[in-house]
């Protein structure tokens, strides 16, 4: 109508987040550090270059976005890396952020780490409402430990592993099933895992980043895993599906709790639920894109709803579903940066 002015379009800044394929995004990990004390093989090269201190987002600042995606409806926040417990000060992002699990405006607050550091913030980590962690281990022998870490030492991790279980947190372990590596020990890790009341996931190597080795030597399919496993172990389907990659078992005979991620052999992303913030503030709407969001701008330019849009736009890009592949006819890398960055 003449002389009547449309209203702008206002920014949603509350509701949930849905993409255009009707997914709601429920899950945010968050890496606040690129940086590690262990070099995995699958994951970093031996003389990574790392983002400059200046990019990084404070805590502060990773507490405001983090806080904002909880008021927009993300109801888990799991905090990775690289390895998220070697960011200085890093508990208190924790204690921040375990407000919102007070409030019941979070379900969950969890971590992914080496366990490296873990015995001495376990129970910080606890007291921060932290549950359950998830502790990436591929091997029990310490010279394998070493190799497949290059500067790693497995009984730190063991202390850590200790000192969770003493803090009452629980433990998933993940293992990156490595050909010719541990492919004969998985058996080994899943008992030795399922005694100490913990689960197993196991993981496909993902083609991310710049490595010195070749992935598609390091690439065991799990098929194959689960094909010799269930040659010897009842593995029963488990229905729990977290709108991620894993898919579970209960392995009858241990009573543990076995996942299997297999982003190359399946694809999971019709119910993927997550995006990913690094932590320059970029947020990568799929691990397996190139694609992302620049969040760092409208974040320090202090406007709440500004922000607010930006992950609105951002969660509107989110793709249908990842291009890896693992082939003998591709040098490169499906996605150049390494899941250090993106957080796995
Ligand atoms: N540093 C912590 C840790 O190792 O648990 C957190 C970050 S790390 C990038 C997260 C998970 O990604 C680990 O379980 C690790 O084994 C896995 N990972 C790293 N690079 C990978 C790759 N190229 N393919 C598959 N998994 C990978
Ligand atoms: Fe570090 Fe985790 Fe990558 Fe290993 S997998 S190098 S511990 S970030």
């Amino acid at each position: 109508m003449w002389g009547t002015k449309l209203a702008p379009a206002q920014p949603e800044t509350a509701g949930p987040l849905v993409d255009p394929f009707g997914r709601a995004i429920s899950y945010l990990r968050v890496s606040v550090t690129d940086r590690c004390d262990f070099r995995c093989v699958y994951c970093m090269s031996e003389d990574m270059a790392f983002l400059p201190k200046r990019d990084l987002l404070t805590l502060e600042e990773l507490d405001r976005l983090c806080s904002l995606f909880v008021a927009r409806g993300v109801r888990k926040l799991r905090i990775t890396g690289g390895e998220p417990l070697v960011r200085r000060n890093i508990m208190s992002l924790f204690e921040g952020l375990s407000r919102h699990l007070a409030t019941g405006a979070l379900d969950e607050l969890t971590v992914t780490t080496n366990g490296s550091q873990l015995a001495r913030h376990a129970r910080d980590l606890a007291a921060c409402g932290v549950r359950r962690v998830n502790v990436s281990l591929d091997t029990l022998d310490p010279e394998k430990f070493r190799r497949i870490t290059r500067w790693g030492d497995l009984s730190k991790v063991m202390e850590g592993l200790d000192a969770a279980q003493a803090a009452g947190l629980g433990i998933k372990i993940n293992a990156v099933a490595l050909k010719d590596v541990n492919e004969d020990e998985i058996e080994t890790l899943m008992t030795w895992a399922h005694r100490r009341g913990m689960d197993l996931t196991l993981i496909e190597v993902m083609p991310l980043g710049e490595i010195e080795a070749r992935r598609v030597d390091q690439f065991l399919p799990l098929s194959a895993v689960r094909a010799r496993l269930a040659a010897r172990y009842t593995l029963q389907d488990l229905p729990d599906r977290t709108g991620g990659p894993a898919r579970y078992v209960r392995v009858a005979e241990t009573g543990g709790k076995l996942g299997f991620i297999t982003p190359l052999s399946h694809n999971f992303c019709e119910s993927c639920n997550r995006v990913r913030l690094t932590c320059t503030g970029q947020l990568f709407m799929c691990l397996g894109q190139e694609d992302m969001a620049d969040l760092r701008t409208p974040l320090r330019e202090g406007d709440d709803r500004l922000l607010s849009l930006a992950i609105e736009n951002a969660i509107a890009r989110k793709p249908k579903g990842h291009d890896f592949i693992i082939d003998r006819r591709q040098a490169r890398p499906a996605v150049g940066r390494h899941m250090s960055v993106t957080g796995g």
